[in-house]
């Protein structure tokens, strides 16, 4: 396999599912339908630019599946989108709802474009059009999209206003991540790096490691990895690093991790920032230490660098972070892998408390949000790790068995319409 197709995230998606299925001994059928995408859609999107020119954007949304409830994923904006990405996303998405336990299928969009090279009213053009384009999919009881990659509340804000417009009324419950005046929930930004902090501890307890003699690297410094830095370090955590984009900082102390935020604020990037070292950003994920968590895109930890690893907990706040094949590198250097379909199901799973809420049209306050947070991550931490030491297989093996189990599970009760 070439290291083009290890990362085409179809195939890792499909690699998981294949390896799962078998040790499930799902038959062919129940296996053809688990992994076929429900509903796809492309839309090609016409937006006026700022300039008066007219630019066609191509926008994808998927259903993976809708067996255990409404479709349910966010939305990402960015040049390299492809429909096998949204494929994939999506597919981990009904995992990981199924994971979390929560009543969701999975869903997943996108839209072709470099939102950094894009004013705010072209963004709200494009939103807008991409939303009419999609509008018989979604719906609060259909389709539940929410912020992914480069989108944001702000952006939930206009589908929901190009929805209710279109259906006469203010329907607050069609996206998630919205901004507080619309609808949203408390604890809503920070909750996917909530959950990964959450887990980690659980995985933590397990090396009879305390927060306070771990060392943590993170990759990434967005919503994900950001909220994740912030919430460990005010946990105790040393966070030693910080890998971006286009840089790293290393502090064997802990990284300040509020200057860091006020630094990156004010010069918009985390160079130069003197409360650490700069290092080279491909070295700084193979600094030794207890915790690494990527937390920016897919295929950061490939065949090619998983040898080089030097944790001993992996928790992968970003959807698909390791290829296929470094799984069987990771485990042969005895990591302990906390998988995406669990490490980053805090977000999904306070959109859907945002959800019950909209429908409910009573909110909750912050502590509620986080307790049940908690117990959601903590459950289903112990539900994947007891599927693992019971049938002997890996973290990321059982918590795609238990995945599949869930939704066959639904599927067999419904039956097959005909
Ligand atoms: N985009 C996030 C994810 O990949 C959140 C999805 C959601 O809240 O629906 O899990």
């Amino acid at each position: 396999m070439t290291l083009e197709q290890e990362k085409n995230p179809w195939l890792a998606a499909e690699v998981r599912f294949d390896n799962a299925a078998a040790k499930l001994g799902l038959d062919d059928g129940m296996r053809k339908v688990l992994k076929s995408p429900a509903r796809e859609m492309t839309v090609h999107i016409p937006v006026q630019l700022d300039d008066g020119r007219l630019e066609v954007f191509t926008g994808y949304r998927v259903q993976h599946s809708i067996a255990r409830g409404p479709g349910k994923g966010g939305i990402r904006y960015a040049p390299d989108v492809s429909i096998d990405e949204v494929r994939a996303l999506a597919s981990w998405m009904t995992w990981k709802c199924a994971v979390v336990n929560i009543p969701y299928g999975g869903a997943k969009g996108g839209v072709i474009c470099n939102p950094a090279l894009m004013s705010d009213g072209e963004l709200e053009r494009l939103t807008r059009r991409y939303t009419a384009g999609i509008m018989d999919m979604i719906g609060p009881d259909r389709d539940i999209p929410a912020p992914d990659m480069n989108t944001n509340a702000q952006v939930m804000a206009w589908i929901m206003d190009t929805y209710s417009m279109r259906m006469g009324s203010a329907t607050t419950a069609v996206v998630t991540g919205k901004p507080m005046e619309l609808g949203g929930s408390l604890g809503r930004q920070e909750a996917t790096g909530r959950g990964c902090m959450l887990v980690t501890l659980e995985a933590l307890s397990r090396f009879g490691l305390k927060p306070e003699d771990s060392k943590v690297v993170i990759q990434g410094f967005g919503n994900v990895g950001g909220m994740a830095a912030r919430l460990m370090a005010k946990r105790g955590f040393r966070i030693i690093a910080i890998v971006e984009y286009d840089g790293a900082v290393y502090n064997a102390n802990g990284l300040d991790i509020e200057a860091l935020m006020a630094h990156r604020k004010e010069t918009g990037s985390i160079n130069e920032f003197e409360g650490g070292e700069a290092m080279d950003k491909r070295e700084a994920m193979f600094l030794p230490c207890d915790v690494l968590v990527p937390a920016a895109t897919e295929n950061v930890i490939t065949s090619e660098n998983a040898g080089k690893l030097n944790c001993r907990i992996l928790c992968e706040g970003a959807n698909g972070p390791t290829t296929a094949v470094a799984d069987g590198i990771l485990a042969e250097k005895g990591i302990f892998v906390i998988p995406d379909i669990l490490a980053n199901a805090g977000g999904v799973t306070v959109s859907y408390f945002e959800w019950v809420q909209d429908r409910q049209g009573y909110f909750w306050n912050e502590g509620l949000v986080n307790s049940r947070l908690e117990e959601i991550m903590v459950r289903s931490f112990a539900d994947v790790a007891n599927w693992g030491e019971k049938r002997k297989v890996d973290n990321r093996t059982a918590a795609y068995m238990l995945a599949l189990d869930r939704v066959a599970s639904a599927i067999r009760l419904r039956g097959i319409y005909a």
